[in-house]
């Protein structure tokens, strides 16, 4: 059986809690008076896992603090937080914690720069219109552009992360020089919306639109800076032989767990009751991850099993970094509805390239 090295986990210490009402929220559904009334997550628990991960032979942990809203977590929890991570000695672990940008302020912005933590904000846009499934008003929009701009002034490693839709999605050029005025150290990346099949669906970025939004993407970033974490980044790492960061492109899947605010971990990046683990106040991580394994390998994802980009590609040596599998997070009829987006862009670019080439 596969031996983890490096763990990623994603900690939603207030569970789907949020100071906002997106309307494309896919956490929304899930928003009843129960998950309202959880637990946040108690730093008793947060201790149980620091101390189980000494136990791991892991070489490099990476904690992402997610939601919900992280940031209705006050300035002390994390202080508590980041001292127990401190202990963690020979394992090297990095911290992101991604945000709306709402509750942000300078005082929280240096609290973060001082720990050494990445900040991801979530923003999908240069324009209020771009963003206005998120945003009730202008004035909130501008107040989250206004303090990732002072994220920027004040020397914090800060990412983007934004969802392709119908509000942007035909806005490339003008959210490439967007990004390139915000010039985030810690780079881009642009996710399609995906809502499933529920009554939202007629929201969700259909694949050939989301193709041909990755192709306009590479072409207005061709000669600029092409971030980490994107989907083209990831497609050209994979075409330069190099693993490609995106899970869903490399098919390191396995390296993620994520865990909520009672201590429940689950055997991906999300919280879904098919992928529930145990408790972490209850079961040692060790044995946690053991199940969470045997699952990638066996159960999880059977739709999956004998699928990649690399074998639907026809096995072409030369794409063999593209494990993935697509992405669990969005399915639709037991398949992520972007995997051919995914090989579309991969082949994009390699023509793109040859053709610069000859
Ligand atoms: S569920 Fe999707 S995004 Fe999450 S780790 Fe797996 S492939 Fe990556």
């Amino acid at each position: 059986m596969k031996v983890l090295r490096n763990l990623n986990i994603i900690i939603r210490p207030v569970n789907d809690r949020c100071n906002l009402n997106c309307k494309y929220c896919i956490t929304k559904d899930r928003y009843s008076r129960d998950t309202m009334l959880r637990e946040t997550l108690k730093i008793e628990t947060f201790q149980k896992l620091i101390n189980d991960i000494k136990d791991l032979h892991l070489q490099n942990v990476r904690f992402t603090w997610h939601g919900g809203e992280p940031l209705l977590m006050p300035n002390s929890f994390y202080k508590n937080v980041f001292a127990l991570q401190s202990g963690l000695n020979g394992i090297e672990y990095t911290t992101t914690l991604q945000t709306n940008g709402t509750l942000m302020d300078e005082e929280r912005l240096l609290f973060f720069k001082e720990n050494g933590v990445a900040v991801g904000f979530s923003l999908d846009g240069c324009k209020y219109s771009h963003n206005s499934y998120r945003f009730p008003n202008q004035a909130q929009f501008e107040a989250v552009l206004d303090n990732i701009r002072l994220a920027k002034k004040l020397g914090v490693r800060f990412s983007i992360i934004m969802v392709a839709h119908e509000k942007n999605v035909r806005d490339v050029a003008e959210l490439c020089d967007f990004i390139d005025e915000l010039d985030p150290p810690n780079g881009f990346t642009i996710n399609p919306l995906f809502l499933g099949e529920g009554k939202m669906a007629g929201l969700s970025l259909k694949q050939e639109e989301f193709s041909k939004f990755l192709f306009a993407l590479y072409d207005n970033r061709k000669g600029r800076q092409v971030f980490p974490g994107s989907y083209i980044y990831a497609a050209e790492k994979g075409l330069n032989k190099a693993v490609p960061k995106l899970c869903f492109f490399s098919g390191r899947c396995a390296n993620f767990v994520s865990m909520n605010g009672s201590g429940d971990m689950f055997s991906t990046c999300y919280e879904n009751s098919s992928y529930y683990l145990g408790n972490i106040n209850t079961t040692s991580l060790s044995e946690l991850l053991k199940v969470h394994l045997v699952r990638h390998e066996t159960k999880i994802d059977p739709q999956f099993k004998n699928k990649s980009i690399y074998r639907e590609m026809g096995s072409d040596p030369s794409l063999v970094y593209f494990q993935g599998k697509g992405c669990t997070k969005r399915l639709l009829n037991g398949m992520d509805p972007y995997f051919r987006s995914y090989i579309e862009l991969i082949e994009y670019v390699k023509k793109q390239s040859e053709k610069t080439k000859s």
